[in-house]
Parts: C-alpha cells; sequence; structure tokens
C-alpha cells in the first residue's frame, strides 16, 4: 500500500512515521509513506500558500490552487485517482472499521489542513472523504492524518509480528480488549490473576472472553448493546 501525506509541515510527519513499528515496516517496504510540501506547489515568488477569508473574520485559508496541484502531481493522467481524504474536525469520526476498509486499498492521499482551514472549492473538487479524529478542534490536519496512518499500517499484512495482536484487540471486533499484565506477578500488593499464571490455555481464554465483554458492558455501553451475545457469552457473564 502507499499513503501520500500533503502538508505544510514535513518535518512533523516524516519524523513520526520514522519510527517505532511504521518505520521499521516502512523500512522493510511493507508500506510506502510519501509526505509531500504543498508549499512546493504554491505557484508564486513568496511561496504563499494562504490568504484571508472572504466575508471577513479571524485567521488565514489555505487556498485552493496549491492543494491542487500538489495531489495531481502525486498521479499520472494514465492512473486511477487516488482515494483522497481530508483531516477535518467535520468529518466522520474514524473507527476501526474504516481503518480496515482503508488498510484494503491500494493507495490513499490524506491531506492536512492547517490554519481557519482550506478554501471549499478544492474540497468539493478532489476530496473523496473527510475524516475527524473526534469532537475537538487541533491547529493542524498533522496529528489526525498521523494517527490514520499508524492506524491503518499496523492492519497491513507483516507490520505486526502477529495478527492475533489485533484481532483480540480493543475495537477489533466490537469488544474492548481484557486487562494485560506482565512481570513481576506481585506488584505493590497487586498480584497477576491466577489463572494467567496457570498455563491452562483454554481457561486463560475463557477468563480473557469474560474480561473483555466485562470492560465492554461497564465502559462502553453502546458497544455492548451493539454485541450479538451467544449463550456461551451470556453463561461466562453470569459465572
Ligand atoms: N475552522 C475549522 C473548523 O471550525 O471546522 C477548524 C480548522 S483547524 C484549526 C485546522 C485544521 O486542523 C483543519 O483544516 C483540519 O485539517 C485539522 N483538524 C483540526 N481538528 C481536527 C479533527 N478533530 N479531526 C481531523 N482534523 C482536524
Amino acid at each position: 500500500m502507499r499513503i501520500d501525506i500533503m502538508t505544510l509541515f514535513t518535518d512533523m510527519c516524516e519524523c513520526v512515521v520514522s519510527e517505532s513499528i511504521i518505520g521499521r515496516a516502512r523500512n522493510a517496504g511493507k508500506v510506502e509513506i510519501r509526505i509531500t510540501d504543498i508549499r512546493d506547489f504554491a505557484g508564486n515568488k513568496h511561496n504563499k500558500v494562504d490568504d484571508m477569508p472572504y466575508g471577513g473574520g479571524m485567521g488565514m485559508i489555505m487556498a485552493a490552487s496549491p492543494i491542487y496541484n500538489c495531489y495531481k502531481s502525486l498521479y499520472s493522467e494514465s492512473e486511477p485517482k487516488p482515494h483522497l481524504i481530508y483531516m477535518s474536525p467535520k468529518g466522520k469520526t474514524l473507527t476501526q472499521e474504516r481503518v480496515v476498509e482503508l488498510s484494503r486499498l491500494n493507495r490513499i492521499v490524506i491531506l492536512c489542513g492547517h490554519y481557519e482551514g482550506v478554501d471549499q472549492r478544492v474540497i468539493d473538487e478532489i476530496v473523496d472523504e473527510e475524516i475527524s479524529v473526534g469532537d475537538y478542534v487541533l491547529t493542524g490536519g498533522e496529528l489526525p492524518a498521523l494517527t490514520l496512518t499508524d492506524a491503518v499500517c499496523r492492519m497491513l499484512p507483516g507490520v505486526l509480528s502477529d495478527d492475533i495482536c489485533f484481532e483480540e484487540e480493543s475495537h477489533f471486533s466490537g469488544l474492548l480488549e481484557y486487562p494485560q499484565y506482565t512481570r513481576p506477578a506481585e506488584w505493590m500488593n497487586r498480584k497477576v490473576p491466577d489463572v494467567l499464571l496457570s498455563g491452562n490455555h483454554a481457561e486463560i481464554a475463557k477468563w480473557r472472553k469474560k474480561q473483555s465483554l466485562i470492560e465492554t458492558k461497564l465502559r462502553r455501553e453502546d458497544m455492548f448493546n451493539k454485541l450479538e451475545l451467544t449463550e456461551k457469552d451470556k453463561k461466562l457473564l453470569d459465572e
């Protein structure tokens, strides 16, 4: 998969995607991530990419042409138009389900807004989807774009050491994850549940499933109510 990020703050993006699991996946060729500076497409002497809003008001608006030209530079006429996502507080809130769907595409391009936002005409012209990372406003789309990139990359084959890593994780199957522990077995008078030290894999799996159901019920009633509980799940909860 190839992910392009269009931004005015390339260093901010580059340093995140060069590190840790995503950096290693990138180096190993499991994902191609390219970061492009919208300013390179300013098309004027002072590399100006923003201007005052029509109608007045605070802040600056990112102009349409540099974004349009930047996007057009990312693919040739003979290629299909890559799916363009604009990170925006007005978009649909990102979910794990959407992350999995996006990870199945060959290419995505992510547009990071800044200042007071982006000229609506370029959004109408080229954007396929607007995604928000939550009901709050950040100074720019870089952190949301990196959040999306990270979430999508870890769904790609071979990026995590084992697919089971994400299959049991929060949100993957509509459940929150069970509590996790590591050594020592006792810390500040708090003990790791005995079952996890038992070596009995069937009992461990049962305990984890029960804890997942309980965590989801207690923390996210909205998610719990959407679950189709099996008779086995109901029995586990009643035990
Ligand atoms: N004036 C805009 C509004 O009220 O909707 C907010 C602009 S915000 C200060 C600048 C940029 O940050 C946006 O263009 C967008 O790319 C990004 N951004 C801010 N909050 C976001 C969020 N919750 N999710 C995704 N992107 C966000």
